[in-house]
């Protein structure tokens, strides 16, 4: 249940003590001009309709999913905005680039060229989750200041992960938005921190989460205060070998149902294969997606990691241009720089 409060009453605790005696759980949150409390159990008319009757409540969302602030209930529609890059209420923007900062030269390249395809965002690991210890696990701090200095350069805003608490209040000072991986999708210390910041959040779905683990994990964020959260759907792992991960468009359709969130597709790391990228993305331009997260490199096949289901500058721009024609037809507009 969410259930919305005029600031000038302060009769919240007379609220908060008839949620608790009604076996709810409450989160009081300040926005605006409102406050705003969200409230989880088991939901009944009579309850709805007894809060209704309180001082100061001004409407009760009876909402029985396990999200709340992230559902469609509360709200319609979110929009995103980073930079010159606009995900959501009709929007639909492209980010690219390598999988991990390489070096200044080629970052840059690869900016320059993704950038005069029309992607609006650059893309980078600078902390990369790797499975082996043993391979390029990024170049960290080296690495946000290259993509600080490509991004002056180049006037395209930063998205590049963050996969430690302790370095949430350093990436940010960097990035224009801030990615959570897919391995880090149950990391609810690093979710939490997340929500701390003024900067809007890029939530990967995990690699085995279930469409509402991955809502929950946006209502984390949500809850702790940060509201600018877009959704990446990056594919799920399934008994399928052949690709490296099965990409759910299903999830797409569905969530852009559920949630009012942005949500975006990363088709790169949902096949592993470069050559299923531009057809994934297609369809994820034709279903509704609200963009989409590309990897691209100047030259894949050295690569430090990713390779194989990277673009090359070439390709990529060859997919903007089908991207563009499709989302015509869907009404959607494009965003380029
Ligand atoms: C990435 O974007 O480079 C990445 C590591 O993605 P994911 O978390 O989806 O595996
Ligand atoms: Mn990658």
């Amino acid at each position: 249940m969410i259930i919305i409060m005029s600031r000038a009453y302060p009769l919240i605790e007379r609220v908060l003590d008839k949620l608790s005696q009604s076996g709810f759980t409450s989160h009081v949150i300040h926005s605006d001009n409102k406050i705003i409390i969200t409230a989880a159990g088991a939901v009944r008319d009579e309850l709805v309709d007894a809060l209704m009757r309180m001082q100061g409540v001004e409407k009760v969302i009876a909402i029985d999913t396990p999200f709340k602030l992230v559902s469609k209930a509360f709200k319609a529609q979110t929009q995103v905005n980073v930079g010159k890059a606009v995900f959501g209420k009709g929007a639909f923007s492209v980010i690219a680039g390598p999988c991990a900062v390489e070096n200044y030269e080629s970052l840059l390249e690869i900016a320059g060229s993704v950038k005069q395809a029309g992607a609006t965002l650059l893309r980078g690991g600078a902390f990369k989750p790797r499975t082996s210890p043993y391979s390029f696990q990024g170049l960290e701090i080296e690495g946000l200041k290259m993509l600080k200095d490509v991004s002056k350069s180049t006037g395209l805003g930063i998205v590049t992960e963050v996969v430690d608490p302790r370095t949430v209040d350093t990436v940010a000072q960097y990035a224009d938005m801030l990615q959570i991986g897919a391995r880090n999708m149950h990391n609810y210390t690093l979710l939490k921190e997340v929500a701390q910041v003024n900067k809007p959040i890029l939530l990967k779905r995990g690699m085995a989460a279930t469409i509402e683990e991955w809502l929950m994990a946006a209502e984390y964020i949500m809850l702790g205060g940060n509201e600018q959260i877009v959704l990446c759907e990056r594919g799920i792992r399934t008994f399928e070998k052949y690709t490296r991960n099965t990409l759910d468009l299903n999830a797409v359709a569905l969530v852009k149902e559920l949630s009012h969130l942005p949500v975006i597709v990363d088709p790169s790391h949902g096949t592993g294969d470069w050559k299923l990228v531009s057809p994934l993305a297609k369809a994820s331009a034709a279903l509704g997606a609200d963009g989409l997260m590309i990897e691209v490199h100047s030259c894949p096949e050295e690569a430090k990691s990713d390779g194989n289901q990277s673009l090359t500058p070439g390709n990529f721009a060859e997919l903007m241009d089908k991207l563009t024609m499709i989302l015509e037809c869907t009404g959607k507009k494009i965003m380029r720089f």
